[in-house]
């Protein structure tokens, strides 16, 4: 990987993940700028087109009449495309070396699929496409001799913490590892008396402790899901059976994960909470290059805490454990059906508590297929999203939608 004008597609570009990944660019000229997409902010994927200059610019149908003017008037040489197949078009292109996957939620599939498909470089920020379809996802890139590099700040440390054989992954594969362990901040609730967890909003859920992060992640951060949809991740990553996956609450954000090894040893990788680390880290491996982090400054850090999640505080991280014990389609049905009470919930619909029951609902009459092929996992989701649907209306809503 170590040559220059490296090709990268950065589907997600306006977001969190993807404005960090840019961010690298900018200390790393060796990369280039194959294509930016973008939902619906048409007016930022705009001035990222005019400091980047990709080959191609994608946006959703909504924005894609906006974003046309402003390319025609400025001038800019950017091709636009639109639309869902525009992304997997990006995400395969031969002309492509790199596929940074940093769209949120299923939307982010297909083109996570292509990239795996293609022999890419796959940055996964995406974490929903692996929790959906973690042992189509991990196959596609076997079959293709795709990377995947773990983007998802736990997942990187972990990797950062496994011995290099050359392969990418596989934790099975290496004698001596015992459990790994996630850490998690807790996020905003941590302490909150659990009678007012009812009546928390959603600028309230959003106001993360340490990590500045979209808005679906910082729920799911909030309501602990982000761990269990994490622990999912780390066993379909690792080829991890659950026993071996530890959750620890560790409010500093500092240590961003660890690998237990038989001898008693512990490995950790410990940076500031700045997403710049493992993008920097997943770009160039097995090489280093500069993030623009901060440097980490440990005697000026509050002390290191760590202690045992509750379950109880937070029911989502027992569902997303029991999904990832069941395996098969249980994951993908618990996404889908966390998706929408989440934007439920940033929407006014429901309240925060009721996150957990509708999933908890949706997971418990929605029966769990073994070895679901794709097509199954897509059928799936679209019924744990009409169902969660339908709940919301029928028992939960507050028909505030305000
Ligand atoms: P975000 O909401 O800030 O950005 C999401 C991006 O996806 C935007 O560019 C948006 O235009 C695009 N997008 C949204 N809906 C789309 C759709 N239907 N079709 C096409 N594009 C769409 O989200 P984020 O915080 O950057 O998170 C992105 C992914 O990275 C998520 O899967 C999240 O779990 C993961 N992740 C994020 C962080 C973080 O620090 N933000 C850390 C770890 C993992
Ligand atoms: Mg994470």
């Amino acid at each position: 990987m170590a040559r220059n004008n490296l090709q990268i597609s950065i589907l997600g570009s306006t977001g969190s993940v993807g404005c960090s990944t840019l961010a690298v660019i900018d200390e790393n000229p060796q990369y280039s700028v194959f294509a930016l997409t973008a939902h619906k902010n048409a007016r930022l994927l705009f001035e990222q087109c005019q400091k980047y200059t990709p080959v191609f610019a994608v946006i959703g149908v909504d924005a894609a009449a906006e974003f046309e003017v402003l390319v025609k008037e400025s001038g800019l040489a950017t091709k636009l495309l639109v639309g869902k197949s525009a992304l997997v078009e990006v995400a395969s292109s031969p002309d492509v070396d790199i596929v940074m996957a940093a769209i949120v939620g299923a939307a982010g599939l297909e083109s996570t699929l292509a990239a795996a498909s293609n022999g890419k470089r796959l940055l996964l920020a995406n974490k929903e496409s692996l929790v959906m379809t973690g042992d189509l996802l991990k196959q596609a890139a076997t079959q293709s001799g795709a990377e995947i590099l773990p983007i998802d700040s736990e997942h990187n440390a972990i990797f950062q913490c496994l011995p290099i054989t050359g392969s990418s992954l596989q934790a099975t594969d290496y004698n001596g590892i015992e459990k790994v362990v996630l850490t998690a901040s807790g996020g905003p609730f941590l302490n909150t008396p659990l009678e007012q967890l009812a009546s928390v909003t959603p600028e309230q859920a959003c106001l993360h402790p340490k990590w500045s992060m979209g808005r679906k992640i910082s729920v799911d951060s909030a309501t602990m899901m982000n761990k269990g949809l994490e622990f999912i991740e780390a066993c379909y990553l690792f080829d991890l059976e659950p026993s071996q996956v530890d959750v620890l609450i560790h409010p500093q954000s500092i240590v961003h994960s660890m690998v237990h090894y038989a001898d008693g040893s512990v490995i950790a990788e410990l940076a500031n909470p700045d997403m710049r680390v493992p993008i920097a880290y997943g770009l160039a491996w097995p090489e280093r290059i500069r993030s623009g982090a901060a440097v980490l400054d440990l005697a000026a850090q509050e002390p290191l805490q760590f202690s045992k999640p509750d379950l109880q505080r937070f029911p989502c991280l027992r569902l997303g454990m029991e999904a990832a014990a069941q395996r098969g389609s249980a994951p993908a049905v618990l996404n889908a059906a966390n998706e929408v009470a989440v934007e439920a919930f940033l929407s006014g619909e429901i309240g925060f508590t009721e996150i957990s029951l509708i999933i908890e609902a949706v997971r418990s009459k929605i029966p769990c297929e073994a070895t679901p092929s794709l097509a199954i996992i897509q059928d799936l989701d679209r019924q744990a999203r009409t169902l969660s649907k339908e709940l919301i209306l029928k028992e939960f809503c507050r028909g505030a939608g305000a």
